[in-house]
């Protein structure tokens, strides 16, 4: 069997005098990215940047994500120019209401679902260059495996991604161990192994703060949510399941430790993060320790297929093949594509797509009923992110129809009030940030 050539030389994790070094307590690209990110409302919106250019990034990611548009809406000392751009994003998008679906621009606003926070988009560029020098060090024949050992798994993933197979296989093979450290290291119940094991998974402990969930309350009825004057109903139900799913998660905790855990426990990101707010110390630590097992799998499997793949390379063709490509001897070695950063599944986003998916059957089959309508009519209606989501599914020419007008005609209200006034508490521009993509307020 094939396997990865020998290990490269490590160089950071450990000092000369056989004391463990001192690990910064973040991912250095994490780090780096909200550096940056912190000043990102500052240039999309600065006096000399181009309204037009914010407007067309407003439009294309129909809004900014919630964690983006919750900071944004405290930039009250950007108002008239957050205000400006949002006009200029409903210029765009208002008229492709009223287009056949067959019409290209329409297609791609509302019905590619690829829509992407422009501030995301900005922090992805960022850490992509951060981890050039990474991915170039892996290129050398002398890795510094220390700066690896740094990143945390969603941008190792990035980094390795787009390294070639032996290269890759390496770095993979040492990260598997980095993170099996932090296993080991989080099973002592020492400070400084949830300290590691919360920079491999991205996460601040500094943000950790009790956040009640609550008691449990009586899931919200559409026909209530149809009437909110400022709310998107659906916007509220997926919300609801994850409030749900956080008390799940808390009290199965309480109730049986950590038994029943891979029944709710979240993997992702923003889900993670969702549990580091809750402060629960014992919690979090539980939730670590699935996550990094999952991690582990994970890069078990990447391994095997790499050794697969190499093995593979150095099969001989068999006689009847033949290259496509025609200049076979001329042609440099590509870059292969970017490997699909894997994720196990998480718990929290199959609960919110499951609720996304079962409101909008709900919201759809109440605007085949004239009172379901009336009701929407005199409520927020849907944020612009979920009203792309409906629209698709929405069967009938009079839904659709009904959609559309009644969505034309609160985008064109926005702006003629983001034209008339910016200051004050509910001031249009708030209403503009949750217009185009909802969250719980
Ligand atoms: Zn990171
Ligand atoms: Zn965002
Ligand atoms: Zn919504
Ligand atoms: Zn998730």
């Amino acid at each position: 069997m094939y396997e990865i050539s020998e290990r490269p030389r490590v160089l950071a994790p450990h000092s000369t005098t056989g004391r463990p070094s001192r690990r910064p307590r973040r991912c250095g690209v994490c780090a780096g990215v909200e550096q940056v990110g912190t000043t990102y409302f500052e240039r999309a919106f600065d006096e000399h940047a181009s309204v037009e250019a914010a407007g067309e990034a407003i439009a294309d990611g129909l809004g900014f994500c919630e964690a983006h548009s919750r900071a944004l809406s405290f930039e009250a000392g950007r108002a008239t120019r957050v205000a400006r751009a949002f006009s200029a994003a409903i210029t765009r998008i208002e008229p492709l209401l009223h287009q056949s679906v067959v019409d290209e621009r329409c297609q791609r606003l509302f019905f590619s679902g690829r829509h992407r926070c422009p501030a995301c988009t900005a922090n992805d560029a960022t850490a992509a260059k951060l981890l050039t020098p990474v991915r170039q060090d892996w290129l050398g024949s002398h890795p510094s495996v220390g700066r690896t050992e740094l990143l945390c798994w969603h941008h190792f993933q990035s980094m390795a991604g787009r390294l070639l197979l032996e290269p890759r296989g390496q770095a993979i093979q040492r990260y598997l161990d980095v993170v099996d450290s932090a296993s080991q290291a989080l099973q002592q119940r020492a400070n400084a192994g949830m300290v590691r094991a919360s920079a491999l998974l991205g996460q601040d402990l500094r943000r950790a703060w009790a956040e009640a969930s609550g008691p449990s309350t009586p899931p919200p009825r559409m026909r209530t949510l149809l009437a909110m004057p400022d709310r998107c109903p659906i916007c509220e139900i997926v919300a609801d399941a994850k409030r749900n799913w956080l008390r799940d998660l808390s009290s199965s905790f309480t109730r049986y430790s950590a038994e029943y855990l891979w029944l709710f426990a979240p993997c992702c990101h923003r889900h993670v993060s969702d549990v580091v707010h809750l402060g629960d110390r014992a919690l979090l630590e539980a939730v670590a320790a699935f996550v990094l097992s999952g991690i582990h799998s994970r890069l078990k499997q990447q391994l095997a297929d790499i050794v697969r793949d190499l093995a593979l390379a150095r099969e001989p063709k068999p006689v009847w093949y033949r290259s496509r490509r025609r200049n076979r001897d001329t042609a440099a070695p590509s870059v292969p594509a970017p490997v699909r950063a894997l994720a196990p599944r998480c718990r929290a986003c199959e609960a919110e797509a499951i609720a996304l998916e079962r409101a909008t059957a709900h919201f759809v089959s109440e605007m085949h009923d004239e009172q379901g309508r009336d009701l929407l009519g005199m409520g927020h209606g849907l944020c612009l992110s979920h009203l792309a989501h409906v629209l698709p599914v929405a069967p009938s020419a009079t839904v659709r129809a009904f959609l559309s007008d009644l969505h034309s005609a609160r985008l064109r209200d926005l702006h003629a009030n983001l034209a008339l006034r910016a200051g004050g508490p509910s001031a249009p521009w708030r209403e503009a940030i949750y217009r185009f993509r909802g969250w719980t307020r």
